[in-house]
């Protein structure tokens, strides 16, 4: 039986990766408190660490003047910063994609340098107990030829293990490589992990597009003054975000993405919710899943009360995004956890 794993977001929250709209905006709520010196609080090491949000606060103060985001910053002393914004779900998004239009790619770095800063400082060091389970009690009971991963997280949380023996088959040409070089290793089962929108620990040259895939370990200011192996010019985490074109380098990955789809006799779609503004996403899973496929998906529901509400609802959703596919689509909203503490 041929099966497909496909991770979002969710899957990656047990292991603290934050989502959506605190990506950036709530990136600050990861700082330690902020030492007062002579009854005052003393802001010079948080103002260095956190010197890309203020930028990122430059930039959506023009983006919505009047809410003077800067000035609260500025003015936060030793309280928690909580700017009064409007809390719509895709603010960030909303950003990116005005960003797009006036051609900032500058802008655009910039908020990508931040979504990368904050998921390492919340999500790491990458040793999460979930994925650990998900190695253990899933992939290492099944056949690697059968079974793959589609991913959409950035954060490299599920990643070689050498210790719980499993490596990974990234589908991708890295020019410049620290970690599949190493052959100290006994590397277990190889499982393909496609991550159709990059990786963290993927980085990029900016000027010779030279692909680096370095040690997942990483800091948060790790890229800052990283230089390409090649021509010396900076890297950059090789992410792609909403609305971005998605580049020749990652093409292939998205064409193994559909062969994988159109084969597989089961699709387990974890912690994903297929959101609208990601069409190309829903378009991949459309044009691929075959009529006879059985659907799992796997998610949370916050109030009991409202289980069967929650799977009806999400029978009805999968059913008007997939109309090909003949099964209904079995529903466990135990979450990723529950998920996987019901698997013996
Ligand atoms: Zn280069």
């Amino acid at each position: 039986m041929r099966e497909v794993f496909v991770l979002g977001a969710g899957a990656s929250k047990p292991g603290g990766a934050p989502l959506g709209p605190e990506l950036v905006w709530q990136y600050h709520s990861c700082s330690m408190p902020v030492p007062i010196r002579q009854g005052k609080a003393d802001l010079r090491q948080e103002n260095e660490d956190y010197k890309n949000f203020r930028e990122f606060l430059v930039l959506a103060d023009k983006m919505w003047p009047g809410h003077g985001f800067v000035r609260q910053w500025d003015n936060r002393e030793d309280t928690v910063f909580l700017p009064s914004f409007v809390s719509k779900p895709f603010y960030v998004d909303e950003l990116l994609a005005t960003l797009q239009r006036n051609g900032d790619d500058e802008g655009i770095e910039l908020v990508r340098r931040l979504i990368f800063e904050h998921i390492v400082a919340a999500a790491f060091p990458p040793t999460d107990k979930t994925y650990g389970d998900f190695i253990s009690k899933i992939l290492l009971k099944r056949e690697p030829q059968d079974t793959s991963i589609i991913s959409f997280n950035f954060d490299p949380l599920l990643h070689e293990d050498f210790e719980r023996g499993v490596s990974f088959d990234h589908a991708i040409e890295f020019d410049w490589d620290e970690v599949g070089g190493d052959q100290n290793w006994e590397r277990g089962p190889t499982f393909p992990l496609l991550k159709l929108n990059g990786s963290f620990d993927w980085g990029i040259c900016g000027a010779c597009e030279y692909l680096h895939r370095f040690s997942c370990h990483m800091s948060s200011h790790w890229y800052d003054g990283q230089r390409c192996a090649r021509c010396r010019h900076a890297v950059s985490p090789f992410i792609i975000i909403p609305h971005e074109d998605y580049s020749s380098r990652i093409k292939p990955l998205w064409d193994e993405a559909t062969r994988r789809l159109q084969q597989a006799d089961t699709v387990t779609i974890i912690g994903y919710s297929f959101p609208d503004y990601d069409k190309t996403i829903q378009d991949l899973f459309r044009n691929s899943l075959s009529s006879g496929v059985q659907i799992r998906v796997v998610d949370v529901c916050p109030f009991d009360a409202d289980r069967q509400a929650s799977t009806h609802s999400l029978v009805r959703k999968y059913k008007g995004m997939f109309p090909q596919v003949h099964r209904q689509a079995d529903i466990c909203l135990d979450g990723f956890e529950g998920y996987l503490k019901n698997i013996v």
